[in-house]
């Protein structure tokens, strides 16, 4: 166990330069105070979880202490935001202060977002508010112990300081970790910006740094370009089917190592909702839920628009041709596991599609419904689901094919139904509206409710007593929460 003292740095990106970032010092808060921290975030740094309650903690994470080995840039890349290219963003409200390894020989990079103006800003503020940060803390935890790939989240540092929204909230920080902050958009940065030679750079930065097996590989740069459709296939096809909505999808906003990153509006559903669109500045949908799958794809042939300096067009395009069938494999593989079968059989496509369409239409909610399933045998569970359906007829249809294919696929005892299924089957997910309440009491100064909700998405698998609240259909003031993209 480490005190915050004790990190050892070795900033890889900042020693790219001037051309890949800016140093800019961070704007302190005004009376920071620690919000929530994550011990299992802290683990990853080898920190004692003890530091997070030592004065130093706040301060380091709300930009008034740095360490002496610390290089805090601001980042530059631009991205293909809604479908239309913006030439330049870069971190207008984050810095990278710097990498630091771990014992077990990881980098992870520190990132204080919320941390002032930067020569990105544009017309921003450089700041964040404190529920967005909360937001994005929970998330990326919670995403974490669900199993879906995404940055991390050490902590998040509120503050007095007033911050300017749509009213006056109060700014905060959240420390963000990832073994890398590149995004697509860097790449796009140095393609659309004709700068051959530090694209060339990058390039080796990421495949040493990040792809290193791709070496081996006879085509590095392809090699690392399938393995980066690989992963966003797997990211994708897991938000898919744990429903969750990211809401904005946008090329500057998808990390170059297939982890969920950058969260602004994103939800996870509730009622089973194919057309959700969860970021209401989207009026055109076109990061609903279900338009995800092949956003993931155009995002991929975005990045691979910004690789033809190394890769051929026709290698790119077969590299690409691997995204749908390896996107659709995972999916089936997780929803095959979802519904509880061990086995693979042609028609469990349908079987999935079929369930789905009726839980669409009947508002069914995507969490419980799963989660129930695997309380007992089939034919009990589906027999207690039905009520939940107003397509009764078409709901029978789907048990009666569902109840064959379980008798098909083996002989198990109840309890180890249940056992597998839930372990693929979460209880608590983070519900709009249980963010929004552990918001409300945080912007009042009690942070008890964030821990708590943060606490019991850590383990999102197991029943935890006394959690009944967590694992809940929303009220009905919660249920079409509208989640402000000013963040
Ligand atoms: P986002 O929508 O958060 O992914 O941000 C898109 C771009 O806007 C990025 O370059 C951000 O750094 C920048 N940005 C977002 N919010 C702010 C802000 N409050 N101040 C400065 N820049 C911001
Ligand atoms: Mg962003």
């Amino acid at each position: 166990m480490k005190a915050l003292d004790e990190l050892t740095f070795d900033n890889r990106f900042a020693r790219l330069g001037d051309a890949f970032s800016t140093h800019v010092l961070p704007e302190p808060l005004d009376e920071p105070r620690l919000v929530v921290a994550s011990n299992a975030a802290m683990a990853l740094l080898d920190l004692d979880p003890a530091v997070a309650e030592t004065p130093v903690f706040a301060e380091l994470f709300s930009g008034h202490k740095l360490w002496a080995e610390a290089e805090p840039r601001a980042m530059v890349y631009s991205g293909h935001q809604f479908g239309g290219y913006t030439p330049q963003l870069g971190d207008g409200r984050g810095l990278l202060l710097g990498e630091v390894y771990n014992e077990a020989g990881e980098h992870w990079d520190l990132h204080l977002k919320g941390a002032g103006m930067t020569p990105y800003s544009r017309m921003g503020d450089g700041r964040a508010v404190l529920r967005s940060s909360i937001r994005e803390f929970l998330a990326s935890e919670a995403l974490h112990a669900l199993g879906i790939p995404s940055s991390r989240a050490l902590c998040v540092i509120g503050s007095s300081t007033p911050v300017w929204r749509e009213k006056q909230e109060r700014g905060a920080m959240v420390l963000r970790l990832a073994h890398s902050h590149i995004r697509f958009g860097h790449f796009e940065y140095f393609y659309y910006t004709k700068k051959p030679e530090q694209q060339a750079e990058l390039a080796e930065h990421v495949l040493n740094l990040h792809y290193p097996e791709c070496r081996e590989q006879p085509e590095p740069y392809l090699a690392m370009f399938r393995e980066i459709v690989e992963r966003n296939a797997e990211m994708i096809a897991k938000w898919q089917a744990y429903g969750f909505c990211h809401g904005v999808m946008n090329t500057d906003n998808m990390s170059i190592l297939g982890i969920t990153f950058d969260f602004g509006p994103f939800a996870f559903l509730d009622d089973f909702d194919a057309h959700f669109i969860c970021n209401h500045s989207d009026h055109e949908g076109r990061y609903s839920f279900s338009n995800q799958v092949p956003i993931g794809q155009w995002n991929l042939s975005a990045l691979a628009q910004a690789l033809t300096p190394f890769i051929s067009v026709d290698a790119l395009k077969e590299a690409l041709g691997l995204y749908l069938p390896l996107y659709q494999a995972h999916y089936l593989d997780l929803m095959r596991r979802r519904l509880g079968l061990t086995t693979a059989e042609d028609d469990d496509q349908k079987l999935v599609e079929q369930l789905l369409k009726l839980m669409q239409n009947s508002g069914v909610d995507y969490t419980l419904f799963f989660r129930r399933l695997g309380d007992e045998s089939a034919a009990l569970a589906v027999a207690r689901l039905r009520d939940d359906f107003v397509d009764l007829a078409g709901f029978d249809a789907w048990a009666e094919q569902y109840k064959a294919r379980v008798a098909r696929d083996g002989d198990y005892s109840e309890v180890q139904r249940r056992e597998r299924m839930h372990a693929v089957n979460p209880l608590y997910i983070l519900r709009n509206y249980l963010a929004q309440n552990a918001i409300a009491a945080a912007e009042s100064g009690d942070y008890s409710e964030v821990r708590r909700l943060h606490e019991v998405l850590s383990k999102p698998f197991e029943e935890q007593a006394g959690m009944e609240q967590y694992a809940q259909r929303p009220p009905d003031w919660g249920k079409h929460l509208e989640i402000s993209c000013s963040s």
